[in-house]
């Protein structure tokens, strides 16, 4: 990063510091409803082409998908106050109403839709591995025996590989990047998670050439827009905004844009995906 690009991002990350505060005095309060003041979107904040915060700037697909549906809910982007949503916390923030909608790698699963409801789908992903390039030894999931794996509480990953891989080392943190960092020094032999989070880590300048995806995928994650249970009116302003999204060619932008420069290949016999079917 050059000096400029330093003093900018400082500086607009004071900004984004006074404008917060400026909120809080004002007791604004986001989220009220579509319509309202503002919506409150809970993305991840360390997920490289997906949900990634760096200062005060918010990039990655799911900020795109999320940006361009509150926009269709009638919410301009400094409408938006993101909110980090980690893995383990993502059931319990909708249903406290922390947030009122995720984007954030979220599968649907039966077990979370007991609690929350979701819109979509958006995109399909898979689970894959992530390795240190000069590892040949692992090649996919029947090769972790006695090898450490990482992975994040909470989430699809960890319990497919405890279901799938029986008596397998698993390391449950509570960030990705966490684990990618345990991977790199050394302290885990692996990384479990989408293969669209692994993409983006492996071609981070820290890790590029030293962290590679396997490349072979054994779940299908079929991502949602976690909402409150019971939403029916804004599972359906979500489900015709993602529609339109993948109608007018902006999805598939967001798409080029966001994964493109990973190199990440999207699995375009199943991608896009139909939203609309769970509301
Ligand atoms: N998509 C998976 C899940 O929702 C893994 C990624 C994540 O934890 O966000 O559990």
């Amino acid at each position: 990063m050059n000096a400029r690009r330093t003093t900018a991002l400082v500086a607009t990350a004071s900004i984004a510091v006074l404008g917060s505060t400026a909120l809080a005095a004002c007791g604004s309060d986001s989220g009220s409803g579509d319509g309202g003041d503002g919506i409150t979107v809970g993305i991840k904040f360390d997920q490289p082409g997906l949900g990634l915060k760096e200062g005060s700037k918010y990039t990655g697909f799911d900020v795109d998908v999320a940006t361009y549906v509150a926009k269709q809910m009638g919410y301009d982007e400094d409408q938006i106050t993101w909110k980090q949503t980690p893995s383990p916390q993502r059931e319990q923030m909708l249903q406290a109403g922390q947030v009122d909608m995720i984007f954030a790698t979220y599968s649907i699963t039966d077990e979370r839709k007991q609690k929350v409801d979701f819109a979509g789908p958006y995109f399909i992903a898979g689970q894959d591995l992530l390795v240190r390039s000069d590892d040949s030894s692992i090649t996919g999931v029947d090769s972790l025996k006695g090898k450490k794996l990482c992975s994040v509480k909470g989430s699809t990953s960890a319990r497919n590989v405890k279901e799938d891989v029986p008596g397998v080392n698993l390391q449950e943190y509570d960030t990705y990047s966490k684990c990618a960092e345990a991977l790199a020094n050394g302290a885990v032999d692996a990384l479990t998670t989408d293969n669209t989070i692994l993409a983006g880590y492996a071609a981070q300048p820290a890790y590029k050439g030293k962290l590679k995806v396997v490349g072979k995928t054994f779940s299908e994650e079929i991502y949602g827009v976690g909402i409150k249970k019971g939403d029916k009116d804004r599972c359906t302003k979500i489900n015709d905004a993602l529609k339109k999204m993948i109608d007018d060619g902006a999805w598939q932008k967001a798409v080029d844009a966001n994964f493109g420069p990973a190199g990440f290949k999207v699995d375009t016999k199943v991608n896009p995906p139909k939203p609309g079917g769970s509301c």
